[in-house]
């Protein structure tokens, strides 16, 4: 059994808060340049371009990328040989607490969602996903997501006989109809199978997924390609105002699911697409 000490964890996480919101991920600003080679409308061109500079100042002055720092979801892969001495969600939430108060990052977490929404005042807690593997290892991603566009996230009970065809339409409609909201260019995580709250999950994950590599399944990796064609045919372009750059990446995960039923998640997050992780 491996010991791990809760400081760790939680100088860990506080890290990952800071840097993902101040550093956008290569692969995203590497997308940019290639996107710019292609995009055809001076305006999206523009844009695309003010991104690219927008990114380098936060990055430079360690400054978040966007106002929206997000609620903190957080991925724990924990090994079976890993013991850590006391609470995981305790020490995950402190490091979520230490990262948005010591990096000046926004507070946006309210509880008493309906009625009062009172400012929690250190975004937490956290939204943690568990999974326990092999080994004695703990690896801790944070990916903070903003609310612009998890706001045009959908799920779709398909039908079975929907098919392929039923599952792309659905993804692109959400696309569609989120138009400007999620500050395009979007990049879109997509969950397939399993069941109501399992393909929400799965569409969060697959935005995890750097941008450029498709799924090792053939059947998904069509999917990815499609939607990526289809939506980026849309028209919305970069903030909503046209071009052929409206989602940089589509990305699909998938789970077996129950005979008569097909879920398609949907989650759509923005060009400030957030990620880290980190090996303890
Ligand atoms: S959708 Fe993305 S870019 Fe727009 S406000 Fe939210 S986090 Fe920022």
């Amino acid at each position: 059994m491996r010991i791990i000490n809760k400081e760790a964890i939680i100088n860990a996480v506080e890290k990952l808060c800071i840097d993902t919101n101040c550093i956008l991920n290569e692969d995203i600003l590497n997308s940019f340049d290639s996107f710019m080679e292609k995009e055809e409308s001076p305006i999206a061109l523009g844009i695309l371009n003010d991104l690219k500079k927008n990114a380098e100042a936060a990055k430079k002055r360690m400054m978040p990328i966007c106002q929206d720092t997000g609620m903190a979801v957080v991925f724990i892969e924990i090994g079976q040989e890993v013991y850590v001495e006391g609470s995981i969600t305790d020490a995950v939430n402190e490091g979520v607490r230490r990262g948005y108060i010591n990096g000046c990052l926004r507070k946006s977490v309210v509880d008493d969602p309906i009625i009062k929404r009172v400012n929690t005042k250190d975004n937490t807690p956290a939204i943690i996903h568990y999974n326990i593997v092999a080994g004695d290892k703990l690896k801790i991603t944070v990916a903070p997501k903003g609310f612009g566009s998890e706001n045009m996230s959908k799920i779709h009970m398909l039908k079975p006989s929907d098919g392929r065809k039923g599952v792309i339409d659905a993804v692109i409609n959400t696309i569609e109809q989120a138009g400007p909201n999620p500050c395009p260019p979007m990049v879109v995580g997509i969950g397939l199978g399993g069941n109501f709250e399992y393909c929400a999950y799965l569409a969060k994950k697959a935005l995890l997924r750097p941008i450029g590599k498709n799924s090792e399944k053939p059947y998904l990796k069509e999917i990815e390609e499609e939607v990526l064609e289809r939506a980026n045919n849309l028209g919305i372009g970069p903030q909503g105002l046209g071009g052929r750059t409206t989602i940089l990446w589509a990305a699909a995960e998938d789970y077996p699911t129950h005979i008569a039923g097909m879920p398609v998640a949907v989650n759509i997050s923005c060009h400030v697409t957030r990620h880290g992780e980190t090996i303890l």
